[in-house]
């Protein structure tokens, strides 16, 4: 956990300036609340026995020094509101760049890894309670502290008595505050999760069953609110009212000793004004512990991706591409599975032009997503070579191969976060407007204009429901703005119903324009316009040539041809 923690702080480093400054105005701030109660003190002990126009002198001078203090507070609070969530940001997107730098190296945007991809679809929700631990953490731990033991100081200076009168309830407030939130968080977890489950049985309602189904998951809906909302009154009317006990307690005491003439009237008064700040920092720190938890948890997630080793390295003198043609050959290319003898493609030889579109058909397990897979070199081949505009892709740097390629599939990873972050995942670096300008080119802007908050609506895990041809659009949008000069769609379209896949396909066909592209389709209806087919099967390409050409030849793909329309 040390380690750990030491790791995060590791995030600081660029920024200690903002982060020293952040705590200097935090702790200025604190002082400033401590020190006013001192000034009202000050001037209700000695004020009161000096003559009329001396007094008024002092007051006016007092008053306006504490104007000066409140103004400066104000600035502390304003600063480190707004500084202190700049640096939260800043951290937030480092973070994140290094996540997409690493999930560039990893092979699983390809062949989905369950527990990777469940990892990366929370790492935007983890990222902020991460960003919001490390700018609130410090300066809420600091604050509370500083006020805390500040106040309990000058009370016990100022009389014992009355502070031992005010520090009799503080631990029934602990206690109170500590349990009373934690049910109320327990609450509001299940809560959420009884939501998302109507969610899902949401878009299936039609049937009767199903309806049935969905009024008891809204009735448990409507349950779990209410314990949460009863938690939430309990703990807030409950630290109303301990704040209150404590400040009963001191004027009681206070009465007592006052009367009997062994306190003096300023004590009470400074007693008075210090209770909010033993009461405050409790909240704040119970607020800190649930923001270290979300934070650590949501870090400890955050390296577990990190710590994925990449399969693939880069040799030391690779080379960065530049100006890709997109040329594409396999030369006498094999490759077998690792740990299996069996050859899924033996002495593969093809070259695609540069702006060719060639699609692949051939039954399941013909070793299609194999070979288009070799490309960004998610796997290496285990004979022959791959070259790109002649080089052979070995000897390029992984990360600038793979961000020369786009890849649309049948399963689009969608975060929980917004349309807007979700599109821009394809190039982390690109502006509002370049998101938006991609999305139009695929054929999804005007659906996203008609969301909730449109390009802000969030999405993914918890978010608003996708058709499977929208969630197909922004990922479509996705290689728009990654503008590759080589594309994939493996099955991209396989899962839609007929009406949106002519949607997509529209789209895939704007995106292919220029680019050289490889298509795996299912549903051979889509490929009628690729300049070149190849059919694979175990033995490798069997058939190659235009659908025409294929159809003349009435063999293996005009068969599958006529069978798909049977
Ligand atoms: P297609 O895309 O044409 O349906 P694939 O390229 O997915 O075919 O698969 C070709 C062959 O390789 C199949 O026999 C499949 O079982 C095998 N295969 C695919 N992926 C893996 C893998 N990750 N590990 C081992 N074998 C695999
Ligand atoms: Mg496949």
């Amino acid at each position: 956990m040390l380690k750990t923690l030491k790791n995060l702080a590791g995030y600081y480093k660029p920024y200690k300036r903002l982060f020293f400054s952040d705590m200097f105005f935090a702790i200025l701030g604190a002082a400033i609340t401590l020190v006013i109660p001192l000034i009202v003190r000050y001037i209700t002990s000695n004020i009161v026995n000096l003559p009329v126009d001396m007094a008024t002198g002092m007051i006016v001078k007092l008053g306006i020094f504490m104007i000066l203090l409140v103004l400066i507070e104000a600035f502390c609070n304003f600063y480190i509101a707004y500084y202190g969530h700049i640096m939260g940001a800043r951290i937030e997107r480092d973070m994140r760049n290094e996540i997409f730098g690493h999930y560039q190296k990893l092979s699983f945007a390809f062949y989905d890894n369950q527990k990777v991809g469940h990892l990366l679809s929370r790492i935007t929700a983890d990222l902020f309670d991460i960003s919001e631990l490390l700018h609130h953490g410090p300066e809420d731990l600091v604050i509370s502290i500083i006020k805390f033991l500040g106040a309990f100081i000058i009370l016990m200076l100022v009389n014992v008595r009355l502070a031992m009168a005010a520090f009799l309830f503080v631990p029934f407030l602990i206690l109170y505050a500590v349990v009373f939130n934690g049910k109320m968080k327990t609450a509001f977890r299940e809560n959420r999760a009884s939501l998302s489950g109507i969610r899902v049985v949401k878009s299936f309602a039609n049937e009767k069953q199903e309806m049935e189904k969905f009024r008891k998951g809204n009735e448990r809906f409507v349950d779990s609110k209410k314990l949460s909302y009863k938690y939430m009154g309990g703990y807030n009317s409950g630290m109303g009212a301990f704040t209150t006990l404590i400040t009963i307690s001191v004027l009681l005491a206070g009465a007592f000793f006052l009367t009997r003439g062994e306190m003096p009237v300023e004590d009470l008064v400074t007693a008075l004004l210090y209770i909010n700040n033993l009461t405050d920092p409790v909240k704040k720190l119970i607020t800190f512990t649930e923001q270290f938890q979300n934070g650590y948890s949501g870090y400890s997630r955050f390296l577990e991706i990190m710590a994925v080793a990449p399969d693939i390295k880069d040799k030391e003198d690779a080379k960065e591409l530049t100006d890709v043609k997109g040329e594409i050959d396999f030369e006498n290319v094999s490759f077998a599975y690792e740990g299996n003898k069996e050859k899924v493609l033996s002495h593969v030889n093809l070259q695609v032009k540069a702006g060719e579109y060639i699609a692949l058909v051939g039954s399941s397990g013909a070793g299609k997503t194999t070979l288009c897979s070799l490309i960004p070199r998610f796997y290496d081949v285990t004979g022959g070579r791959v070259l790109l505009d002649g080089e052979d892709i070995r000897n390029l740097k992984l990360q600038s191969l793979r961000n020369h390629i786009g890849i649309v599939q049948q399963d689009v990873y969608l975060f929980a976060g917004t349309v807007m972050e979700n599109i821009r995942y394809g190039k982390p670096e690109a502006s509002d407007e370049e998101v938006i300008r991609a999305a139009k080119a695929a054929n999804a802007h005007e659906f996203i204009m008609e969301l909730e908050n449109g390009y802000d609506t969030d999405i993914g895990q918890r978010g608003v429901k996708l058709s499977g041809g929208q969630k197909q659009r922004l990922s479509i949008a996705r290689v728009f703005l990654k503008n590759p000069p080589i594309l994939i769609f493996d099955e991209a379209t396989s899962a839609l119903d007929n009406e949106s896949e002519k949607i997509v396909q529209k789209s895939l066909e704007e995106l292919a324009k220029n680019r050289t592209t490889f298509v795996i389709a299912h549903r051979l209806s889509t490929i009628r316009k690729a300049q070149r087919i190849l059919v694979l099967t175990e033995e490798g390409i069997a058939e190659e040539g235009t659908h025409e050409e294929l159809m003349k030849k009435d063999g293996i793909y005009s068969s599958l041809y006529k069978m798909s329309f049977a």
